[in-house]
């Protein structure tokens, strides 16, 4: 193996990234990550859970990359062994967590809209997913719930309740997606992961949801970081390899 650039690493948003929008890794981009990883350290930060970012890279996924960040970084791995968790529910501590579920289930009950179902609150280890319809609704309700919500903004009226209502517990809404919003504690965005990088001087990181608002933005304007804004997977080994492996 070639001598890696000491005090250097590349990080890797996955979806959108190093993969099409939730599809799983191609050979061609498996075979790259091998290459580039004999002349630099590589890691990967997802937003998903661990199973998800196996489902989406491959079972051999702690073995291609140096770190793997899932939630975040609320969960690490180095090669291959866990180094490090965090969750919401050590946090927040549960009377709190009650409160903030016992509230918002309140206002769900009371929100009037045109149909509801199932699944209101998600509850996972990094963040809790609030959907005012339900998560298991069928995809054309999805679809009118959001076209619904663009013209009731039912969802921005309940984040900025719950925004004023739980201000003392330091945390975080972000709109995405369709039907719901996520809640999770102040800095758990990908920034997260850095804690664990520390050693390295430089830190390439790539993604593609880099603007404001998008889950990419914060580790992307890192003072910590030297960001990268991806189009495509394709687009990833394009500017990779000119940064990394063009002499
Ligand atoms: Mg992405």
């Amino acid at each position: 193996m070639a001598e890696r650039k000491n005090g250097m690493i590349a990080l890797f948003d996955v979806d959108g990234t190093l993969t099409a929008p939730r599809k799983v890794v191609t050979p061609k981009m498996l075979e790259f990550m091998q290459n580039l990883r004999k002349v630099i350290t590589v890691g990967v930060v997802g937003g998903s859970d661990h199973v998800k970012i196996t489902e989406q890279l491959g079972k051999s996924v702690v073995n291609d990359y140096d770190y793997v960040f899932s939630e975040n970084g609320l969960v690490a791995r180095k090669d291959g062994e866990l180094i490090g968790t965090e969750s919401l529910k050590s946090f927040l501590g549960d009377d709190k967590l009650k409160e903030f579920i016992n509230f918002t289930l309140h206002y769900i009950a009371d929100l009037d809209i045109p149909i509801k179902r199932g699944t209101f609150i998600e509850f996972r280890s990094g963040m809790i997913n609030v959907s005012p319809i339900g998560r298991n609704c069928s995809q054309e309700e999805r679809d009118d719930f959001e076209k619904y919500d663009k013209v009731q903004n039912i969802r921005p009226k309940m984040v900025s309740v719950l925004r004023e209502k739980f201000a003392h517990f330091g945390l975080t809404f972000s709109i995405g997606g369709q039907i719901s919003f996520d809640v999770f504690p102040q800095g758990w965005d990908k920034t997260y992961c850095l804690r664990y990088l520390e050693k390295y001087e430089v830190i390439h990181f790539f993604g593609d949801k880099t603007y404001k608002g998008g889950n990419d933005h914060e580790i992307y304007e890192s003072a910590r970081t030297i960001g990268h804004t991806v189009t495509s997977p394709d687009d990833t080994i394009e500017q990779c390899t000119a940064l990394f492996l063009s002499k």
